[in-house]
């Protein structure tokens, strides 16, 4: 983006750009991913019926999208879960928050996912969905069928996700490389398409592979809904 339509966004998100403040962060060992805690004052968070994203501003005139874990209607408070492995300004960002900043962002809109109301859930992305599958399980709320698998570059998160996410049925898989999904294709066929042909499959994360996996649980004739994060 050039120096002027940078100024240009600047001068028009005035009236629109909101703050928000950090009320905590706790970070995974390895530091790759964060959890951080924020308060939104102007936002009513108690409306939320879907999963939600938060378009933050990381830089001048740079805004990323972050999805709320997990909300409190009556604080005002949600937890963001961020991946910050790889380098770029929301990435740069997430990693030097502290509890007591100031953050600004621009606005809250729907992911458009909800669960389907009586149907197992089965859950598939990465650590950048962390955040998104939660919401979704405190959108079902208790007594929801879920299970599903993440794959982490990490094994130390691996290790850490399925202790702390113990009784949730996801399982953490390894991520061959950056971009690669490859172990979830391998659950699916060891786990899925055989004993779970009524559930509800939800996909996020790294655009390309969900785009494949849509394509190949669409094959099987299950009901898939899907969403892109990054490419
Ligand atoms: C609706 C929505 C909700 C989202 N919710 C979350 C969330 O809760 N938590 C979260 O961590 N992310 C979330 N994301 C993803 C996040 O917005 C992107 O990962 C974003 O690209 C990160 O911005 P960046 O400036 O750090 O990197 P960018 O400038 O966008 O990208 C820089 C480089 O890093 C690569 N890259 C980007 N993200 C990753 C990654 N995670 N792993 C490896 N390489 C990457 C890009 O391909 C590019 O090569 C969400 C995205 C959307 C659309």
């Amino acid at each position: 983006m050039n120096k002027l339509t940078q100024k240009a966004l600047s001068l028009a998100e005035i009236p629109f750009i909101r703050s928000a403040t950090v009320l905590a962060v706790r970070v995974w060992e390895p530091d790759t991913v964060r959890e951080v805690d924020i308060h939104l004052p102007d936002c009513d968070v108690s409306k939320w019926t879907s999963t939600q994203h938060i378009k933050f501003k990381v830089d001048s005139g740079v805004y990323r999208d972050y999805t709320p874990a997990g909300w409190d209607g009556e604080t005002r408070t949600c937890t963001i879960i961020m991946h910050t492995a790889h380098d770029g300004p929301g990435s740069r960002w997430a990693k030097q928050l502290h509890a007591g900043d100031t953050v600004m962002y621009l606005g809250v809109a729907s992911s458009h996912q909800q669960p389907v109301k009586g149907k197992p859930l089965v859950f598939l992305g990465d650590e950048t969905t962390i955040g998104h599958f939660l919401a979704l399980q405190q959108l079902a709320g208790a007594g929801a069928s879920i299970n599903g698998a993440l794959v982490m570059a990490e094994p130390h998160h691996r290790d850490e996700f399925g202790q702390y996410f113990l009784g949730w049925g996801l399982q953490s898989l390894r991520k061959g490389a950056s971009r690669n999904y490859g172990e979830l294709e391998g659950w699916l066929e060891d786990h899925a398409f055989s004993e779970q042909q009524d559930a509800v499959f939800y996909l996020a994360g790294y655009s390309p592979e969900v785009g494949r996996l849509r394509k190949l649980l669409r094959k099987k004739g299950v009901q898939v809904v899907a969403r892109g994060f990054w490419d």
